[in-house]
């Protein structure tokens, strides 16, 4: 694959229409956190048939699971061999980050780990409703004191009690935290017997809005992505019984940390940063092109000056790598090769930082204008950075290149 095929670029056509009908008219509200992004992400599965495809495809699996067929591994490399959705990720990038943010860990995240470690009941329980987003779903594994040793750090706590659990601690920077319906809470299991914190087992129990002891915070104020509202849950000791742990034993719900669906999991988040990259690159790069052939100084268009020359060329550079990098990973997926976790997070270090490098060369070719809002550079340069921290941060994945490269 070197090009997007014919329907793919129908598909695109057709995001790009949405998005101007839909998208652009609401951004100052999305963009300044007045307008929570779930209507217009609703409108969108909708207008694509992907809440009644997802319905669909759901009913089957768990039709199939009824049956005792086998149950599927959830998340993975099966949204990498589909381009309309990595399309449909990346046109909603160029002009809304946060938007396909929020969507991604409704759908992406939430769904997945429901789907891939519940019980066939707690799945008929939740994930109708959470396939098509009339329910919005948040998965919550940071803490204030744990973010990238997510696991290894983490306090919050549960406790049994009887038949059911206990659950004390709070979560921060949680995508759709302030709104969700459902939430993935993960917690450490306090067994009283003096087990160190680092090495207790780790549970996974989906809590829903309303419950006693459960608070949703307000929105954080955020550099960029404010079309994604992010926040604090907290759990003064919410009673959670057993039919709400993933997988209903202590077993199957703890969290298997490098089992093979969770790297399936990382692998498909990493590279669908690569496309959300793109979207940004593609779109900077298209309004500078604009503005380099509009903007006139000194009686000639600023593409006329070789240093702006040069921030086109670099922008082209950056849009070739990622996208080749995202055409051969979708090419390997299709033929049952799909990159591993290390090729994915050295495209997830690599996408970012150019997205952000494109984004803030933008900002520049703009000149003044390119600080103002109104010429939307801006807000993709701060949309862009996010992409370097979540996901697993850049220093994070360098450690994961790494050690695949060490471990040949
Ligand atoms: C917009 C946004 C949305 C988010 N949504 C969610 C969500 O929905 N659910 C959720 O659970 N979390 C979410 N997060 C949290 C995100 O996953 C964390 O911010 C991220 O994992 C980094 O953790 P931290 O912020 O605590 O930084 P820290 O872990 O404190 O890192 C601080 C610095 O140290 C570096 N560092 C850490 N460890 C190492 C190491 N071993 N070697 C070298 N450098 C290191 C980091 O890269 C970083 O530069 C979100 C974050 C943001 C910004």
């Amino acid at each position: 694959m070197f090009e997007w095929s014919e329907e793919d670029v129908m598909v695109r056509d057709a995001v790009r229409g949405f998005i101007d009908k839909e998208v652009r008219p609401n951004l100052e509200g999305l963009e300044s956190g007045s307008l929570p992004p779930y209507d217009i992400l609703r409108k969108m599965l909708a207008t694509f048939g992907m809440d009644s495809m997802n319905a669909e495809s759901l009913e089957k699996e768990l039709a199939a699971e009824e049956a005792g067929e086998p149950r599927s591994s959830g998340g993975g490399s099966n949204s990498l061999a589909n381009s309309m959705f990595l399309i449909l990720n990346m046109e909603m990038a160029g002009v809304s980050l946060g938007l396909i943010a929020s969507m991604g860990v409704s759908l992406g995240l939430t769904v997945s780990t429901i789907r891939s470690r519940g019980t066939l009941a707690q799945k008929r329980r939740w994930l109708p409703e959470l396939v098509t987003m009339e329910k919005v779903g948040a998965w919550a594994i940071t803490e204030p004191d744990s973010g990238s040793d997510a696991l290894g750090g983490m306090k919050t706590t549960v406790r049994r009690d009887g038949d059911d659990y206990i659950l004390n601690g709070n979560k921060t920077f949680i995508t759709n935290g302030p709104y969700a319906d459902t939430m993935v809470v993960f917690a450490k299991l306090d067994e009283g017997d003096g087990t160190p914190m680092r090495d207790r087992k780790v549970l996974t129990f989906v809590l829903d809005k309303g419950m006693e002891g459960l608070t949703q915070g307000k929105p954080f104020k955020k550099m960029g992505m404010m079309s994604s509202p992010t926040g604090e849950l907290f759990f003064d000791n919410v009673r959670v019984g057993r039919d709400r742990l993933l997988g209903e034993t202590e077993e199957t719900g703890s969290d298997k940390r490098g089992g093979d669906s969770a790297k399936a999991g990382f692998t498909a988040e990493r590279i669908g940063i690569a496309a959300l990259s793109l979207g940004i690159i593609n779109e900077c790069q298209r309004l500078s092109i604009d503005y380099a052939k509009t903007r006139t100084l000194w009686g000639q268009e600023i593409g006329k000056f070789q240093l702006i020359q040069l921030k086109l060329a670099e922008m082209e550079i950056a849009r070739l790598n990622v996208q080749n990098m995202l055409f051969v990973a979708m090419e390997a997926a299709k033929a049952g090769k799909p990159p591993t976790l290390a090729q994915a997070s050295a495209m997830k270090l690599y996408s970012s930082r150019a997205a952000t490098e494109v984004a803030m060369e933008a900002v520049q070719l703009f000149g003044g204008n390119g600080y103002m809002a109104e010429y939307r550079v801006e807000q993709l340069a701060r949309d862009a950075k996010s992409l370097m921290i979540y996901a697993g941060s850049n220093e994070i994945q360098v450690t994961h290149v790494a050690k695949g490269l060490l471990a040949q």
